[in-house]
């Protein structure tokens, strides 16, 4: 039987990790505005931007011309996604001192279950202070962590006191707190899941709670049973330490053959936006987008792109598809069936340095 015993848990969560990494190794980068990822010239996209470039409103994902438009001066660095890789495995290694129950989200980004720590030390505040002093002194770097009783809490939590805070929600916190959250800093609600709430009248946690359980699973299937018990601090999933996707996929079969390029696109399209949401409810990001083309004949083929940055929304996904479209010869072909695929993880990569018998190189 699983304890009632409330739960300890941790979510830590780098502050500008890749950028954070670049100014540590780089002092001549101190105190800049820095974008990794993205270049002077306009193109590409920012991966991360560093405090200084966020004080001008940079952000991850932007494209390169916009945060030059918002900071003239910005600084521009490639990603050395080996070295982020060695200074995850580093973080993790902290982290093992105090648990084995560790899932990791991202190269910056993990929930540890500490409700048994293998210090005996016993307060979760207590073991949080420890891991980010260890990430300062070992590393170099800095850590936001979020503690509560659950996952969802812990990394609200952790982006509360940006950067290098500790934000501890206790048991008789969490529904105040959940009240006054706005609806699109919930786990699982997305933009078009933020959209549909707002026209509902439900802005706050407290909006939310007045609908009945039975009222949120009509209008959002499942996802509505899981956001009533969540605004209720009811999150009981568990710290899983060895979950590996390996890739997240959708595919529709059409009822009668497509043969416009056109309405091909608008599939793809609207498949695109599917997996947004199925990336964002898993925090996935991946680097690898395969499109698959079932003829009207069956013959099939799949067609891959890998990008130097982590992709999950629609519209990154929709223009490696475009792209890979654009490349198949669709000239005179009927098409039954188009699937668009994302591989790649983030965490995928981690596994494999965590596990070297999967490596490789
Ligand atoms: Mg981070």
């Amino acid at each position: 039987m699983v304890s009632e015993k409330a739960r300890k848990i941790i979510h830590i969560d780098m502050d500008a990790f890749y950028a954070s990494v670049e100014q540590r190794d780089f002092p001549e980068l101190r105190g800049k505005a820095l974008a990794v990822g993205g270049s002077p010239d306009g193109r590409g996209v920012v991966a991360t931007a560093s405090y200084e470039a966020r004080k001008f409103g940079v952000r991850s994902a932007m494209s390169s011309r916009q945060a030059l438009q918002l900071c003239l001066h910005l600084l521009f660095t490639r990603p050395r996604f080996d070295v982020y890789r060695e200074v995850s495995h580093q973080i993790r290694a902290i982290f093992k001192r105090y648990t084995d129950l560790i899932e990791p989200l991202s190269l910056d980004e993990a929930y540890l279950d500490v409700t048994e720590d293998k210090q005996g030390i016993g307060s979760a505040i207590e073991i949080a202070k420890a891991i980010k002093a260890a990430i300062r002194d070992e590393l170099g770097l800095t850590a936001s962590a979020g503690v509560s009783t659950n996952k969802f809490i812990a990394k609200i939590a952790s982006d509360y006191q940006k950067p290098d805070g500790l934000t501890f929600i206790g048991p008789s916190k969490i529904v105040p707190f959940l009240e006054q959250l706005p609806i699109d800093k919930f786990f699982g609600v997305g933009k078009v899941t933020a959209q549909k709430m707002k026209s509902m009248g439900i802005h706050t946690g407290k909006e939310l709670k007045e609908f009945t359980e039975n009222e949120l699973i009509r209008r959002f299937g499942k996802s509505g049973k899981f956001f009533y018990h969540m605004v209720r601090g009811e999150d009981n999933r568990p710290v899983k330490p060895n979950r590996i996707v390996k890739s997240i996929g959708i595919e529709d079969t059409f009822e009668t053959d497509l043969k416009e390029e056109q309405e091909m696109l608008k599939e793809l399209r609207v498949l695109c936006e599917k997996l947004e949401k199925r990336l964002e409810g898993k925090a996935k990001q991946g680097r690898t987008v395969t499109l698959k083309i079932k003829f009207a004949n069956f013959t099939q083929i799949t067609r891959s792109k890998t990008s130097v940055f982590y992709l999950n929304t629609a519209e990154d996904i929709f223009q490696q598809i475009t792209d890979l479209f654009s490349k198949a010869n669709m000239k005179d072909k009927r098409v039954r069936l188009l699937g668009v695929t994302i591989s790649n993880f983030y965490d995928t990569e981690l596994e494999k340095l965590n596990n070297p018998q999967l490596r490789l190189f």
